[in-house]
């Protein structure tokens, strides 16, 4: 099976930053997402042995992470080891208060992902369908860390599939360590003055007491 993909992505909403090898480098990987996505979810797979390396699975990881925790850097870190290509993508949201500027959380995710080749980082506005279909993306990564993340994501997965019936959600539970870390809670010993060095990464940390100091 081959599958020609004539059309690049307009990449309209997405603004990457930060890939080992650019922008450039991920758009030539989205190529191939059709017939890779066929491949892998028709079951087809040992039918086409030949045909699974030339394409790539390339899987998008939303949220705010305001601020980056120990939580997300466990599944992006996870997710760079099932896919070809992770993007994780930060949400700019303008009706939610952020602690972090698109930006800073940004350029923490950078810093966290550096050693992980197959990781980019960007920012979106508007629909998370959207920017996955303008980054080749085939699958959501989220993470669960309860039965009240689960409600949520489930009904989140389900409105994305209707929004986008090829994009499918898939679910990695946190690490039992992880499974109390929050941004929220994070932010909240923070600002209290408490120490958060093991819940969020040492940069995390240190962006987190400068916040607070300023104020
Ligand atoms: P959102 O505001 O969209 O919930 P977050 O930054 O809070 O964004 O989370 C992004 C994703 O990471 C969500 O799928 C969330 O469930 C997951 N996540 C957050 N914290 C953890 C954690 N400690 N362990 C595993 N997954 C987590």
């Amino acid at each position: 099976m081959r599958i020609a993909i004539t059309r690049e992505p307009a990449f309209e909403n997405c603004h990457f930053s930060g890939l080992d090898g650019g922008l450039n480098s991920l758009r030539s990987n989205t190529f191939h997402w059709a017939a890779r996505s066929l491949l892998i979810w028709s079951g087809n797979r040992e039918h086409e042995p030949h045909s699974y390396p030339d394409v790539m699975a390339v899987a998008i990881y939303p949220g705010s992470f305001d601020p980056l925790t120990n939580g997300h850097l466990d599944i992006l870190t996870r997710g760079s080891h099932l896919f070809d290509q992770l993007i994780v993508a930060v949400l700019q949201n303008s009706q939610k208060q952020s602690l972090f500027a698109v930006a800073e959380r940004v350029e923490m995710l950078n810093e966290a992902t550096a050693a992980l080749p197959n990781v980019s980082v960007l920012s979106f506005e508007g629909l998370l369908v959207n920017c996955a279909r303008e980054c080749g993306a085939q699958v959501i990564v989220r993470g669960l860390r309860s039965p009240s993340d689960y409600e949520f994501e489930e009904q989140l997965a389900t409105l994305n599939r209707r929004l986008s019936p090829q994009l499918d959600t898939i679910f990695l539970v946190a690490t039992e360590s992880n499974r109390a870390i929050s941004s929220r809670i994070v932010k909240e010993i923070a600002s209290l003055g408490g120490d958060v060095t093991s819940f969020v990464p040492p940069h995390a940390a240190a962006a987190l007491r400068a916040k607070y100091a300023s104020r």
